[in-house]
């Protein structure tokens, strides 16, 4: 049948054929290494082509690879640069979209640190967004969303890897005047399952349950990649530091062995 299902390992998993099927009939499931791939209800599909046409890899018009205007910026708050994986540049936008009464949706942990899209509308939020999650981050239906915040005047800015970014604007089908978007520089993508295996390890190695995780924390060490877990047990919560390349999930993710089949 003409529909998402031909895309195959090309999918990016930006899910802007799920949230935009008419008759709700493609759902993502998750391959044997934790990416979700889109599955299409044949008898449910009417092959009206929207999946397609809502496609980034479908329509690379879609693609922005000529950058019209270049800036640089950091940071110039040190409490904020101090949360940022970075110069805290996403971070600065985020607070300025804020402060213009707009809204924001970015990466962020949940409470079992499983990663995903939320949308933050008030400072105490912000924080949540900062600092880089080296998974994919799930979009859940934050493309939807966007859409409906646009259609009441909201200004919008949208965080996210390059092709969640080209996802999001051929999900909206052009370049409307109030979204605003930062896409990072991006590698590749480890999957949450991977992730997810790898806090159960850390579970395991201190006895105890991971209760916060940073891949660049700068609280020990300053500038770099060192990441930061705690973990409670039944008696302390302790704290570890280590530097990311020399461990095992941080290893596969700069060797580049670990991406999703698109990124490669
Ligand atoms: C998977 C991944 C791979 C990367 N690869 C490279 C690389 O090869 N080279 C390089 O120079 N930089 C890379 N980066 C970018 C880098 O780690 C920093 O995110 C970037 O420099 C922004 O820093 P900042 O201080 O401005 O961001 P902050 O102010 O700390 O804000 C972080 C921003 O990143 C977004 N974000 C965090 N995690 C994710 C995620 N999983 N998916 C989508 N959005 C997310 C948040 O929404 C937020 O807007 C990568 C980031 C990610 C998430």
């Amino acid at each position: 049948m003409e529909n998402i299902s031909r895309i195959k390992e090309k999918c990016v998993g930006c899910k802007s054929c799920e949230q935009s099927c008419p008759k709700h009939c493609i759902s993502m499931l998750e391959n044997k290494e934790g990416f979700w791939y889109p599955s299409v209800d044949e008898k449910s599909c009417i092959e009206c082509k929207v999946c397609l046409k809502k496609c980034p890899v479908e329509n690379t018009e879609f693609h922005r690879n000529e950058p019209h205007k270049v800036w640089a910026w950091r940071n110039k708050n040190d409490v904020d640069i101090m949360r940022s994986a970075s110069g805290g540049a996403a971070d600065s936008a985020a607070k300025t979209i804020l402060q213009m009464g707009g809204v924001v949706y970015g990466a962020a942990y949940d409470e079992q640190l499983a990663v995903s899209h939320i949308e933050v509308t008030d400072e105490a939020e912000r924080e949540k967004l900062q600092s880089s999650k080296y998974v994919q981050s799930d979009p859940k239906d934050s493309y939807a969303k966007v859409k409906q915040r646009l259609s009441e005047g909201k200004t919008v800015l949208f965080t996210g890897t390059p092709c969640q970014i080209a996802g999001l604007y051929a999900f909206l089908g052009g370049n409307p005047e109030n979204l605003y978007t930062v896409d990072l520089i991006c590698h590749g993508v480890p999957s949450p399952k991977f992730f997810k295996k790898y806090l159960e390890y850390q579970n395991k190695q201190t006895a105890g349950r991971v209760i916060y995780f940073n891949f660049r924390s700068k609280d020990k060490r300053g500038w770099g990649t060192q990441y930061l877990l705690k973990t409670k047990t039944k008696t302390k919560t302790k704290t570890k530091t280590k530097t990311l390349s020399l461990d095992r999930y941080g290893k596969h993710f700069m060797d580049g062995d670990c991406y999703r089949e698109s990124c490669y």
